[in-house]
């Protein structure tokens, strides 16, 4: 099938482009000798996992599900980190990952044994308390009273005993600048127990892939941690992996006008694209411009009743009319791992493009999917 020919709502991820991505984490791993994982919070299209588990080293999960779900569909290296674990999971955790990260001493005290008996590796999130971004705090893990992490003053180094590595997560969509700057904080902070250890991770945040990133930046922060530490470098990006490889195929339900011109299209910011109000941010739409920028703008809103289900004004050259189909760029990351069936939205096809062009269909939602999670 064409992507012209693909019902409406659809996500279509295009190998060719993931495998664009995949190649330059691919070459990062080559030149530094680090590890790179798939963090399956922002994309876990396990369909791809096969593709994803030729370049890649294996997956990161933030809890059970996830961690059974990059067993099962990539069976490559498998880390988990869990702000807090349930003990009547940790048993099939251990079971399914190599590396189990704690947030905090007495989560790490509670399970050191259980881990270290089956031989698995142990890992602390520590937090450097190093905001680097501005402006979105929900994804700060540095801001004031984040419960990510040991911060220095909470740290007690006579409790590290059998902990082989240190993990922090402290970026967002940031550049390798963001990064050095956060290793000399780790460093001045923590850097007298790295000798002691085996690993590091960097976590996620890094936007490696996206147009003009700092690569060779990104590399020498990975060797001076390999170097003077003696210290094996995991990366666990999620955006980078799926950046720009994916996109969202919508049709215009109707148009209308209330002070500006309007159309409904037969997808839902709300349901379908939730970082779009969350973050909040304007989804790329192939084709169009910015307000005005071009003869005719809209604003595109969804079919729910939540007066705020607006993806955003754009503009286009010629007027909508319904039935047009409008495709939103860069929907493969955060979007259907986040979608829901709020006000009885059906749940968009998730739908693969290969090579030649030619998508298939994946996975289609229906009426069950909306009913089963309720009662
Ligand atoms: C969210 C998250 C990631 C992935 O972050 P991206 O911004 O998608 O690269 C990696 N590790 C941890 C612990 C996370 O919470």
């Amino acid at each position: 099938m064409r992507l012209e020919e693909l019902s409406t709502p659809s996500y279509v991820v295009d190998e060719a482009l993931l495998e664009k991505n995949l190649k330059i984490l691919s070459g990062v791993m080559e030149r530094t000798g680090c590890k790179i994982i798939l963090a399956q919070k922002a994309f876990s299209m396990y369909a791809t996992y096969p593709l994803i588990g030729q370049y890649l080293s294996g997956t990161a999960a933030s809890g059970l599900f996830e961690a059974r779900l990059g067993h099962e569909e990539m069976g490559k290296e498998n880390h988990v980190f869990s702000p807090a674990y349930r003990e009547e999971e940790m048993d099939e955790i251990i079971d399914l990952c190599d590396h189990i990260i704690f947030n905090s001493f007495s989560q790490l005290e509670k399970y050191r044994e259980k881990v270290h008996k089956a031989q698995k590796a142990v890992g602390l999130r520590i937090n450097p308390e190093c905001s680097t971004q501005e402006g979105h705090e929900i994804y700060d893990p540095c801001a004031r009273g984040s419960r990510f992490g040991v911060t220095l003053s909470q740290f007690e180094p006579e409790k590290l005993e059998g902990v082989s590595g240190f993990h922090f997560h402290t970026l967002c969509e940031q550049d390798a600048d963001a990064l050095a700057v956060t290793l000399d904080v780790i460093e001045e902070k923590f850097g007298e127990w790295l000798p002691q250890l085996e690993w590091i991770n960097f976590g996620g945040g890094h936007h490696i892939t996206r147009e003009g990133y700092n690569l060779e930046l990104l590399e020498s922060c990975i060797k001076r941690m390999q170097d003077k530490y003696g210290l094996k470098v995991y990366l666990e990006p999620g955006e980078a992996i799926a950046l720009n490889a994916g996109f969202l195929v919508t049709s215009v339900l109707d148009t209308l006008v209330n002070d500006v011109e309007l159309a409904i299209l037969d997808t839902s910011a709300s349901c379908h694209m939730p970082d779009v109000l969350e973050m909040p941010y304007r989804p790329p739409l192939l084709g169009s411009g910015l307000p005005g920028e071009k003869e005719h703008t809209y604003r595109l809103g969804g079919p729910t009743c939540l007066a705020g289900d607006v993806i955003g004004d754009y503009s286009f050259d010629e007027p909508l009319k319904a039935g047009d189909r409008l495709i939103f760029g860069d929907m493969a990351i955060y979007s259907m791992v986040k979608n829901n069936t709020f006000n009885g939205m059906a749940l968009p096809a998730i739908c693969l493009r290969d090579k030649d062009g030619d998508c298939r269909v994946v996975r289609q939602f229906g009426y069950q999917d909306f009913k089963y999670r309720l009662s």
